[in-house]
């Protein structure tokens, strides 16, 4: 499993830093690899728009 990003993603960049295993990329919208992605969910926890969540 994987958290995923969704369209009410507004490319703040906010999630980006806070991965711990750099599994999020830029982009109009951005996306998380689900090779990488540990299901922390520390990026949901910062997105203002709460535009992440757990596949
Ligand atoms: Fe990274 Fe954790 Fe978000 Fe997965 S859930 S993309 S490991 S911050």
């Amino acid at each position: 499993m994987a958290y995923v990003i969704s369209e009410d993603c507004i490319a703040c960049g906010v999630c980006i830093d806070e991965c711990p295993v750099e599994a999020i990329s830029e982009g109009d919208i951005y996306s998380i690899d689900p090779e990488l992605c540990t299901d922390c969910g520390t990026c949901a926890d910062v997105c203002p728009t709460e535009a992440i969540s757990p596949e």
